[in-house]
């Protein structure tokens, strides 16, 4: 297994996400000593030659602090509004804190479909790589004013690993609450062991996040596995540690306790990433387990092999391969539309110009656009101990 390196300094390219606690004091509002403390060092990283881009929450809790609106939880176009207010204030002090070290800041606000659109995820990814070429460091959040429930993130833990894998970081940090991974919630269980370093994301760490969440935060230990599974698929390590201390990265170099995620040591390709990373794939094709074999030696998956197509997708969407109990397989570009796919689904390969009236391609998905989902541990299907003790 990759060991984490010795220092922050060895990292090339660091996405930073921080969480909304850290930031904002539901008094008193933005919290700028701990802003100011962090903002040295981002000076201190980029000065050995990190990059570095922030995934800063807060706009929402500063908002909802400037606005006064009680506490609890928010209707979904009072958190817009108040996002919208939080979040020039946000902008605001982060580039005049960064700006005490003559660091430019540059702020990027993304929907879901900035980075899920394969279009506008290149469109972002080239303003995010040109704002570090100018030196600048990229403030990301959620475009939380106009995103509603169906195509949102809501959490900024899987948007930081977007991040961090759609600009080839090699490292993202999440600054938290809590100080890393344990067996199970420590609030909880006085027996929680804490794991300094996940080599794999199995479903047995799986089953260690848990659920919690505050209403200043909307990920839990949930989201930030999610996060850890999307980021080391790529090939992108990730550190969870607590952001609470001033000078939280800092702190990372100089021994504070914090649980270190391997990277895959094979990463798949930056198209495969941007296929198993779609969060909300268009359609589901179930396979028989004949398919599933041939999917596993790499094969194609075709028509053969397809007993059901749900969803209305088009060629080219992000589809979902599952087999016939219902556990996801694989993920993949469609070949097909939905109705076609419908129509040669169960169909020899040869057949599918007398059923669709042209020559088509012989594969639903194709072999280069499709990537597996499931790890090799989810494979053998055993459910852990530590499933059973938190089911
Ligand atoms: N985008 C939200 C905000 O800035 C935060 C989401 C989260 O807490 O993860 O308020």
């Amino acid at each position: 297994m990759t060991r984490p390196l010795a220092s922050l300094g060895n990292y090339r390219r660091i996405v930073i996400k921080i969480g909304s606690a850290l930031l904002v004091d539901r008094g008193a509002g933005l919290k700028t000593e701990w802003l100011e403390a962090i903002c040295d060092d981002i000076a201190a990283l980029r000065a050995r030659g990190v990059e570095v881009l922030v995934v800063s929450s807060g706009a929402i809790a500063l908002g909802r602090t400037v606005l006064g609106l009680p506490a609890g939880a928010l209707k979904l176009e009072e958190s817009q509004a108040a996002a919208a207010v939080g979040q020039i204030a946000l902008a605001r002090h982060w580039s005049e804190s960064l700006s005490r070290s003559s660091i430019v800041a540059g702020q990027i606000l993304l929907t879901l479909g900035d980075t899920e659109e394969r279009r506008r995820y290149l469109n972002a990814r080239a303003t995010i790589s040109q704002l570090l070429k100018l030196g600048a460091v990229p403030i990301i959040n959620e475009n939380d004013t106009v995103a509603t429930t169906e195509i949102r993130y809501g959490d900024n833990d899987r948007l930081a690993a977007r991040v961090a894998t759609m600009t080839g970081a090699d490292l993202l940090i999440l600054l938290s609450d809590i100080d890393g991974l344990y067996t199970a919630p420590p609030h909880l269980d006085p027996a929680a062991e804490f794991l300094p370093v996940i080599a794999e994301i199995t479903p047995e760490i799986e089953a260690m996040a848990g659920g919690a969440a505050s209403e200043l935060s909307r990920g839990g230990m949930r989201t930030k596995i999610d996060a850890g599974k999307i980021a080391t698929s790529a090939g992108c390590a990730m550190i969870i540690t607590s952001g609470k201390p001033l000078n939280p990265l800092k702190g990372i170099d100089d021994g504070a306790r914090h649980s270190w995620f391997a990277p895959s040591a094979t990463p798949v390709t930056a198209r495969k990433t941007w296929i198993a990373g779609q969060l909300q794939p268009a359609g589901i094709l179930t396979v028989d387990a004949g398919a599933e074999t041939a999917l596993r030696a790499g094969k194609s998956l075709l028509p053969a092999g397809v007993r059901d197509v749900s969803g209305q997708f088009l060629r080219g969407d992000t589809i979902s391969v599952v087999g016939l109990e219902g556990r996801e397989i694989a993920r993949g570009l469609a070949g097909y539309d939905a109705d076609e796919a419908r129509r040669i689904a169960g169909h020899k390969s040869r057949e599918i110009e007398a059923l669709l009236g042209y020559a088509g391609r012989s594969a639903m998905i194709h072999r280069d656009d499709l990537v597996m989902t499931e790890t090799a541990a989810k494979r053998g299907d055993a459910k852990t101990k530590k499933d059973e003790a938190h089911a």
